[in-house]
């Protein structure tokens, strides 16, 4: 059975978490979009991780971990987490690498920085991984798949490659030669080498594996409202962390998707630039910043401070019916403890109009998030391990979350750890 857990918001929701507390009674565990451009935090036995490329079902020695077609492969990344598996004494992983992805190169990073650089005070705010310049070469046809390493014709896709870039960087950046040739064909060679015990044919390993009847998890970066197809354009990731998405880069069929759990925390945090309905500030923000997460709201992979805002039923409803999510992954529940009101922005006030459904970008701008306030229940619930131990008033808010969005939340996240979770109510046919 093939699982996906996706993001609702805009990322950093807790995806981490949640697919190495369930990757625990899997067989696969897949990557299938995004880049290191995001880091998943996980807290295990072997203490505390974030993950930026390989699957996070990495802790679990009898997972394959897979890392699908549609990923931007950092093979410098690559390399460095599982170094730093091997040194935080994580026994090596089982890791296969689709020869279908693509090679997000040094040139990638570059590029991704002078052009922020260009845009100066209209930059988007990039973590400078790389990942549109490599996603915009997908597009175009110009990338070097992981395949064309093992090609006789490497030195003439390399020379290609390289021309190619440097009549752009030096059209737009000014920058001559941004590439050199020998450079880069000595990094392929390298790369080349260190891959090759690591290789898979992704859709035809999926396909057997779904045909075997093994559990399999697809795990997705960011989150719905950062989708390049229905997210708040221009703010928003190059590639899709939709559910379906899942299916086009490990090569399944989507009808194997039985089941898409969507993460989705108890309040809504955002990275980077773009609208943010209800944005908090000041001290009810610092607060919440300083709270949230496993060590306050601030970017995983970046340290940048997230942007806070109360639980948003408009973008999460939008988010998850994106996703198609059948279940919620409800975490960061236990992060509300401190509040004796808890504001949940419940519709949008767009130009007057009060609306249920997610504007377009443009008009998020002109949105103003209507509240209606839940009781808070004021107390420490990290050490819940029962649905029944939770107080009435965090039920209530399970609850309405519940109502509001139409999926029920089976999976409940009281604290950054494997066993601060609690499941409540899963479907018969959920095997994990
Ligand atoms: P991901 O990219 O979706 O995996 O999310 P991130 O790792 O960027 O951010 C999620 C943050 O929330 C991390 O700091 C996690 O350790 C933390 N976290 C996950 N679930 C919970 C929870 O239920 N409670 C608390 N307090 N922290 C959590």
């Amino acid at each position: 059975m093939v699982t996906a857990i996706t993001g609702s918001g805009f990322g950093d929701e807790g995806k981490g978490k949640i697919t190495d507390f369930l990757a625990e009674k899997a067989d696969v565990a897949v990557r299938f979009q995004g880049g290191a451009n995001a880091g998943h935090t996980i807290r295990n036995d072997f203490g505390r991780f974030v993950l930026r490329l390989l699957p996070s079902g990495v802790f679990h020695q009898h997972v394959e971990n897979m890392i699908a077609s549609g990923v931007a492969f950092d093979a410098d990344i690559f390399f460095s987490e599982l170094e730093m598996l091997k040194e935080r004494g994580v026994k090596a992983p089982k890791i296969l690498v689709s020869t279908r992805a693509q090679l997000l190169l040094p040139i990638h990073k570059l590029q991704d920085k002078w052009e922020e650089e260009r845009l100066e005070k209209h930059k988007f705010g990039s973590t400078l991984s790389g990942i549109w310049p490599f996603y915009s070469d997908k597009f175009a046809r110009k990338n070097i798949p992981i395949s064309a390493l093992y090609s006789e014709e490497l030195r003439d896709i390399a020379d290609r490659f390289c021309k190619d870039k440097n009549i752009y960087c030096k059209a737009f950046y000014g920058i001559a030669n941004a590439v050199s040739y020998q450079d880069l064909l000595q990094y392929l060679y390298d790369v080349k080498t260190r891959l090759s015990p690591y290789l898979c044919d992704c859709p035809y390993y999926m396909n057997k594996a779904i045909k075997d009847g093994k559990n399999i998890l697809l795990e997705g970066q960011l989150g719905a409202l950062r989708d390049i197809e229905n997210g708040i354009y221009p703010y928003v990731t190059s590639s899709s962390p939709l559910a379906g998405f899942g299916s086009v880069s490990a090569g399944i069929p989507p009808y194997e998707i039985k089941s898409v759990v969507s993460v989705v925390k108890a309040y809504t945090t955002s990275v980077g630039e773009g609208p943010l309905v209800g944005e908090v500030f000041g001290s009810a923000a610092d607060e919440l910043r300083r709270r949230g997460g496993d060590q306050g709201e601030f970017g995983a992979n970046t340290g940048r401070p997230r942007r806070m805002a109360w639980f948003d039923c408009v973008s999460t409803r939008y988010g998850c019916m994106l996703q198609g999510a059948t279940e919620i992954a409800l975490t960061n529940l236990d992060v509300l403890g401190y509040l004796d009101r808890i504001p949940v922005c419940v519709s949008y006030c767009t130009n007057g109009k009060i609306t249920k459904n997610f504007p377009q970008t443009d008009l998020l701008k002109a949105s103003r998030p209507v509240y209606e306030y839940l009781n808070g229940w004021n107390c420490d619930i990290s050490g819940c391990s029962q649905y029944e131990e939770l107080p009435e008033a965090a039920k209530n808010y399970i609850r309405f979350i519940e109502d509001q969005i139409g999926v029920p939340v089976s999976i409940i996240s009281v604290g950054p750890k494997r066993k601060q979770t609690i499941f409540r109510n899963r479907r018969v046919e959920n095997k994990l």
